[in-house]
């Protein structure tokens, strides 16, 4: 699950991690009131205001913005609240802004040394060990960084049981330059870094820029969490922040009938039961000329009502040309799912695009006959070659 940089700063608060504190406003008047808050309890007389959208690069896209006043914070709030924000992650169709952060302008003016760095904590798969990347070349993008100068970028293998040992860090404090108390305070922010992210059971977590301020403190001016869905069963604190206006509408539906859906950008529709057969099902949809538009794992239960479900999900998207129906008859019979398929598109009515049914395994032979039977605009078939060669012929069309 993804969230909010605001929600990655409170997990990072109750760790005792130190961040750039800030107010979340959903209006203008919440703005003022924020800053007015930040004034009077940190004395705050700088602010900058962060659109909170589930995506990196606001910075470039215009949804971070310093304010000196008042008056000031009312007018870039009201500037952001409300606009579509296009990053480099957005998308071209870009993200509402519904709220910003209202935080504490934690740069200082001045020449002065390298002050951005970055660090995040991920999973490295090959080892079974959590890994912690870090670089001087904070305050953007990584990808650049790993693009143009990949021996900026430094990692350290973290013992489960022992943490960070003593020459690592050492060797991390060299790679950034940094020394005295300053080190201190950064060996401390990456431990607690770690605690937080195994306690909160995150898949990663990215601090992008981690600042060194005027006064030899290490705070996290952005933070990126995302955790773990399998785990949010003991996270209830974290579940709350799950912010749906974020989440894609066709994900959020399938969720509701338990269906496994992610929507993709192709033109072929698919629908399979399993998710390594929903793997190599688009694989063959490639070959066969088009680009999925989704994965839509149905699970084992395929019946009547899933697969309408599934079906209804995959016809609203209109960049849908074809769909494939690919199930594997195990536990369910093919004629059942036939008969869904067909009672599905009967209830649903009007379907302008052709419908390729793949089905294979227990009674496959009679769920042909009830599609073939149907009268309906259904494709059969029953090995993958022909299913692949009925996606070629309809995209042809
Ligand atoms: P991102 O662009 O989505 O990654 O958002 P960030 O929170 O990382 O902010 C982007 C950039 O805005 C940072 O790299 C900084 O250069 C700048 N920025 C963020 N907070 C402050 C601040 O308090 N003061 C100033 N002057 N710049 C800031
Ligand atoms: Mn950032």
């Amino acid at each position: 699950m993804n969230i909010h940089e605001y929600q990655a700063k409170e997990i990072l608060k109750a760790h005792g991690i130190a961040v750039q504190d800030g107010i979340v406003a959903t209006t203008e008047d919440e703005a003022v009131d924020a800053a007015k808050l930040l004034h009077q309890e940190r004395g705050t007389g700088l602010w900058v205001l962060k659109a909170q959208v589930h995506a990196g690069g606001r910075g470039k896209g215009g949804g971070i913005k310093l304010a000196k006043t008042f008056d000031e914070v009312k007018t870039v709030a009201g500037k952001l609240l409300g606009m579509t924000l296009i990053t480099p992650q957005t998308g071209p169709e870009g993200k509402v802004v519904h709220k910003i952060l209202v935080a504490e302008d934690v740069y200082y003016p001045g020449p002065t040394d390298k002050l951005e760095f970055y660090v995040s904590i991920l999973l490295n798969r090959q080892t079974g060990r959590n890994v912690i990347v870090y670089s001087p070349e904070g305050g953007m993008d990584i990808e650049q960084v790993a693009a143009t100068a990949p021996n900026r970028i430094f990692r350290e293998e973290i013992d489960p049981g022992l943490g960070l040992l003593s020459f690592q860090t050492k060797r991390m404090v060299n790679n950034l330059g940094l020394s005295g108390n300053v080190a201190k305070e950064f060996v401390t922010f990456c431990e607690k870094l770690i605690t937080a992210y195994t306690k909160s059971d995150a898949t990663l977590i990215e601090i992008n820029p981690l600042l060194k301020t005027s006064d030899e403190k290490i705070i996290a001016v952005d933070a990126k969490i995302n955790i773990d869905d399998n785990a949010l069963f003991r996270h209830p604190e974290i579940q709350v922040m799950r912010d749906l206006t974020e989440e894609d509408p066709a994900e959020i539906e399938a969720g509701k009938h338990n269906l496994n859906f992610i929507k993709l950008d192709g033109n072929v529709g698919c629908m399979v039961n399993g998710a390594g057969l929903a793997m190599a099902t688009m694989d063959i949809i490639k070959l066969s000329g088009g680009e999925p538009a989704n994965f839509l794992d149905v699970g084992g239960g395929a019946n009547a009502a899933t697969v309408e479900a599934g079906l209804k999900i995959i016809l609203d998207d209109s960049n849908v040309k074809v769909v494939l129906i690919n199930i594997f008859g195990g536990i369910v019979r093919c004629d059942r799912v036939a008969t869904g398929v067909v009672e599905a598109y009967k209830k649903l009515g009007n379907i302008r695009v052709p419908v390729i049914v793949r089905l294979q395994g227990t009674n496959a032979e009679e769920g042909k006959a009830v599609i073939d039977n149907s009268g309906l605009k259904v494709y059969s078939a029953i090995t993958l070659e022909e299913a692949a060669g009925l996606v070629t012929k309809c995209l042809a069309k």
